[in-house]
């Protein structure tokens, strides 16, 4: 299961900064998640709660924000958010695009004490 190993991955990126900071206890961990990622936060939810037992992030609530894919355009140079899996250009309709944001699975808070 793919998101079992996404989850075991995460837990262990939470410890080493948990580690780091001198922290007892995570109380929250606050990942982002792009729609492009192929990451199911349904399921990567669900498998966080059966790796953290035990660990530092026991009680630790996992807030996951979905990040929607943003493309800029290589023929206006425009930037935009795409909410459809439909890679064209909305300001020229062009589809050679690239991808800034939406790909990738990011930790970007971790609440300690
Ligand atoms: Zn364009």
């Amino acid at each position: 299961m793919h998101e079992l190993s996404i989850a075991q991955n995460l837990l262990t990126l939470c410890e080493q900064n948990a580690e780091k900071n001198g922290a007892k206890k995570v109380n929250e961990i606050i990942i982002k998640i792009g729609r492009l990622s192929g990451v199911e936060p349904h399921y990567l939810q669900s498998a966080f709660d059966v790796c953290k037992a035990g660990s530092i992030c026991d009680s630790a609530k996992l807030t996951i924000n979905l990040q929607n894919i943003i493309i800029k355009c290589k023929s206006c140079n425009k930037e935009n958010e795409l909410d459809k899996n439909e890679f064209l250009c909305p300001n020229c309709g062009s589809n050679e695009l690239d991808v800034i944001d939406g790909e990738d699975m990011m930790l970007m808070q971790l609440k300690m004490e």
